[in-house]
Parts: C-alpha cells; sequence; structure tokens
C-alpha cells in the first residue's frame, strides 16, 4: 500500500514535473496544416571556458553547441514585420506562416517580439526565446541558471532527415532572411528535414556557471519552450546532457539523452527565473577546458554537427517580400 502510495505520488510529481518543463498551451493546428515538428539534438561539444560578460571578467561559463531540427511535415517560417525603418519602431511584430497542403499558407501571429542584434553581434533580427537552454542542479532540482542567448535568427544550417517528405535537397533559409538594421521584415525559417545549429563558440551560447558548487547537474535544452509556434508534437521538444561541474575548471559529460529534462531530475524544480537577456557583454573565450568523457560519436546519429559545422544563424527565401499575413 505504502509502495503504490508512493508509485503514485512519484506518477504525480513526473506529471507535474513535466508540465513544469515542457510547453503548454500549444494552439491545435487547422486541418490542411504541414505542421513543423521542433525537436533539439542532444547537447554537444560541452566545455568550460572563461569570458568577461556584463557581469565581470574570468566568468566561468559553460558552452555547448545546440541543433534544433524541424522533422515535421512543413517548414517553420517566421515573419516579423514593424511600421518604420528607425528607433521608433525597436520591435517587430511576429507571424507564423504555415504551408497548407493545397500549396497556400496562413498566417497565425503571435505575440513574440522580434528584436535586432540582441547582443551577439549579429547586426540582424533575433525571434526571442526561441530555445531555452536551463541548467538543473541533479539532486536538489531548485530554480536552474539559464542560459544567456534567448534572441535567435534560425535558417537551414544542417541537412538531417533530407528523406523525409517535402524536405528540399539544397537549403531553403538562409541568413540575409534575419534582415539588417533598416530592415521592415524578416522571413526565418527551417525546412522540412533541416536543422539550424548554434555552435559552442558563438557569443552568448553559455549558462554563466561562477561560483557554483561542484556536482552534478542536468544541461537541459527546449524547442519552442513558450509555445509560441504551432507544430505536431511537443513532447519531443527537449534534450539533456548530465554532467559534472568539478572547480578545477573541467566537466564532465555522464550522460545525454533526448527526453523530458524532468525523467532526469530527483524531484521537481522551481518555477523558472528570469534570464540574463538583457545583457549586451559580449564574451572573450580566454581558456577552454577539455570535456573529458563526451564524445561525439553519437552526433551524426543524432542529427548533431561537430565544431566544424558552426554555422552562422538566420534565413530568407525567394518569397520574403511577400505580404506578412496573405502572402506566402
Ligand atoms: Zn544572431
Amino acid at each position: 500500500m505504502l509502495r503504490l502510495r508512493r508509485r503514485a505520488a512519484l506518477l504525480g510529481m513526473s506529471l507535474a514535473m513535466m508540465a513544469m518543463l515542457l510547453p503548454v498551451g500549444v494552439m491545435a493546428g487547422s486541418p490542411g496544416d504541414l505542421l513543423p515538428d521542433l525537436r533539439m539534438a542532444k547537447p554537444s561539444d560541452i566545455r568550460l571556458t572563461t569570458g568577461t560578460t556584463r557581469d565581470g571578467p574570468d566568468r566561468r561559463l559553460l558552452r555547448f553547441s545546440a541543433l534544433i531540427l524541424n522533422v515535421g511535415q512543413g517548414p517553420l517560417v517566421v515573419k516579423g514585420k514593424r511600421d518604420c525603418a528607425t528607433s521608433a519602431c525597436p520591435e517587430m511584430r511576429t507571424a507564423q506562416r504555415i504551408k497548407q497542403a493545397d500549396g497556400t499558407w496562413r498566417g497565425v501571429a503571435t505575440d513574440r517580439a522580434g528584436r535586432f542584434d540582441v547582443g551577439d553581434g549579429h547586426n540582424h533580427w533575433h525571434t526571442m526565446r526561441f530555445q531555452k537552454y536551463e541548467l538543473f542542479q541533479m539532486e536538489a532540482p531548485a530554480r536552474p541558471l539559464l542560459g544567456a542567448k534567448t534572441g535567435f535568427c534560425f535558417f537551414d544550417t544542417n541537412g538531417h532527415r533530407l528523406d523525409l517528405p517535402g524536405a528540399p535537397q539544397g537549403r531553403v533559409f538562409t541568413e540575409p532572411g534575419c534582415g539588417r538594421a533598416s530592415s521592415t521584415s524578416f522571413r526565418m525559417g527551417i525546412s522540412v528535414g533541416w536543422g539550424d545549429i548554434y555552435g559552442w563558440s558563438l557569443p552568448r551560447q553559455w549558462i554563466d556557471t561562477t561560483g557554483i558548487d561542484d556536482g552534478r547537474y542536468l544541461l537541459c535544452s527546449t524547442a519552442n519552450a513558450e509555445g509560441d509556434w504551432l507544430e505536431t508534437n511537443t513532447a519531443n521538444n527537449q534534450a539533456w546532457a548530465e554532467i559534472r561541474l568539478l572547480q578545477n575548471d573541467t566537466v564532465q559529460v555522464l550522460g545525454r539523452g533526448r527526453s523530458a529534462c524532468s525523467s532526469q531530475l530527483a524531484g521537481p524544480p522551481a518555477p523558472v527565473g528570469e534570464t540574463s537577456d538583457a545583457s549586451a557583454a559580449a564574451s572573450t573565450v580566454t581558456a577552454q577546458t577539455a570535456s573529458a568523457l563526451q564524445s561525439d560519436a553519437d552526433a551524426d546519429a543524432d542529427g548533431g554537427g561537430g565544431a566544424a559545422d558552426l554555422g552562422f544563424l538566420c534565413p530568407i527565401d525567394s518569397t520574403a517580400t511577400a505580404g506578412f499575413l496573405n502572402g506566402a
């Protein structure tokens, strides 16, 4: 009886944890929608570096590469638009463009803003909170540390599943789609079967671990964490790496997986806190320590690229100038 009750409690706990960690409130698609299906490859290229951030010099930064993939029926397409090309219009409003089975498109407006150059030095526009990076303490998962990068321009950098129906054999979305300072619109996306990699060395592709205790931690990456974008399946949006951080500035990778992060934690995490999104500080990588136990041997099977694949990140296609909600 006690055991049953404990199992029931554990089940309830794990469901509650899933609710906290996975996107909720995703709107249902409409008949005819060819929706994307976003998921994360396992975090790779995990390492500690020392760098300067807005919090000062000599910060201990946990860096890693993150690859987001679209294995759905249609491309993920996000359009941004603003009414003027000056600082009087600092943000773009965004809409998801959804390809239809009959070849037409429909638009779904979101409240996720587009912002220009949010500190990564890319001189282009970003969609905010496209991915989320969190670091949980394994044994007592309190409030996680959050990744510094929260603005993303995504485009086709890595062919992954080009055998999927509807997968283009070449890149459709490329960096120019992210726009420039004077742009009044952008159009970014990830094609069916393609992914967008954010390499470990990119600006703000880190979680600041300065001063935290030695021990086991769970690095968790989540696609579409806020449920902003319609997709066919939000149960596959997380990937994780269990790591051990040591004060001698080494990190050991103990395991990696592509399941719900909550399944790896000892207890329910506290509510997620605010991010350091406002930081505009650049990092200077001055040291790099080994990710001794990590193997990238499964990177290919996972769709993950190594450091050689470092993409510059963001997209365009030939229909970028079409109408915001009604065009392609
Ligand atoms: Zn960027």
